[in-house]
């Protein structure tokens, strides 16, 4: 029988991970696939730990734990999941059933009717999510498939069926930079989506704060495209020529005797020129960051012990 690997990164999840397991297995009863449960335990300040090794205990093999020595970001701890995953098919979920474990006999089912190498889903709504944010989330994704070379899928969630060979490609990437919704389209395959409606949380919080969610945003825009730094390019350029307008008209007027302040404009311009610069090295330096990290090959993960 075919193997499914289903892993779950928790982070602070105490009043969820129990609910989410007794939804998962339901589902999984109902299925005819051999599987394993492999949750990552991403630094939980909570009790999280003690619910998990409660369900390992009871569950005789099928579920095995990553404990991480400190939070170390889903991305990393979906990282540390995938390889773990011995499945010949794997698939990633919240705990917070956010990812509707009904939806896994259907993903299987669309999969096997049309071939596919994974069967994704995503959410057509954002009902429940703070309006501001999701109006980020959309302008987040018109601006970086504007520029890159792949479709990075708006609603796209991590909840996705991959066959073995998908998974082994994505760990074949080995990139410190994990922002896994890029990774997952970049090694391209054939590829579909289930729709569906936003769920709430069944218990507990978000994880992610606005700010963490911007600076997650940033990554992907700088990991993916070239953009910021044609930006750069363009307001330079732009500013280089309003300048040169202004003074060719400064010019003119002083020859004709009008009556400028000539400091104020000198003023400005050499503000202007200064934010120019600025915004460019700031670019820069994002990009310096990243090779830095690239450069440094540290782990993205630190195990403090593996049940299994
Ligand atoms: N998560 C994690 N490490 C983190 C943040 C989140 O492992 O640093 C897990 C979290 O426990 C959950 C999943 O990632 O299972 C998604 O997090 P959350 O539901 O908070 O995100 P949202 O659905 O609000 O985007
Ligand atoms: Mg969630």
């Amino acid at each position: 029988m075919a193997l499914l690997s289903i892993v779950v990164p928790c982070y602070n999840e105490e009043e969820t991970v129990e609910l989410f397991y007794d939804a998962l297995i339901n589902v999984l009863k109902t299925m005819d696939k051999e599987y394993e449960i492999i949750f990552v335990n991403d630094g939980s300040k909570d009790s999280t730990l003690e619910k998990l090794t409660g369900l390992y205990n009871k569950a005789d093999g099928k579920v095995k734990i990553i404990d991480f020595s400190r939070n170390f970001g889903k991305e990393s701890a979906m990282l540390a999941g995938l390889r773990e995953a011995k499945g010949d098919y794997v698939t990633v979920m919240d705990t917070d059933l956010q990812d509707p474990p009904e939806y896994l006999p259907k993903m299987f089912e669309v999969m096997e009717k049309n071939g596919d190498d994974v069967v994704g889903t995503r959410r057509v709504t954002r009902k429940g999510e703070p309006k501001i944010r999701s109006w980020f989330a959309r302008q987040f994704y018109k601006l970086i498939n504007r520029y890159t070379e792949v479709e990075i899928v708006d609603g796209a969630r991590d909840f996705r069926l991959m066959k073995r060979q998908v998974v082994d490609s994505i760990l074949s990437l080995n990139e410190y930079g994990r922002f896994s919704k890029g990774l997952f389209v970049w090694v391209g395959f054939k590829c579909e989506y289930l729709e569906y409606e936003n769920v709430e949380r069944v218990a507990g919080e978000t994880k992610w704060s606005f700010w963490k969610l911007f600076r997650y945003a940033l990554d992907g825009i700088i990991e993916y495209t070239d953009m910021p730094l044609s930006i750069s390019f363009w307001v330079g350029g732009f500013l280089t020529v309003v300048m040169a307008v202004v003074l060719l008209v400064q010019l003119i007027c002083l020859l004709f005797g009008a009556n400028i302040t000539f400091n104020a404009v000198l003023i400005s311009v050499v503000l202007f020129m200064g934010g120019a610069i600025l915004l460019a090295s700031g670019i820069l330096g994002e990009y310096l960051a990243k090779t830095y990290d690239e450069v440094r090959k540290r782990p993205h993960y630190i195990v403090r012990r593996k049940y299994e």
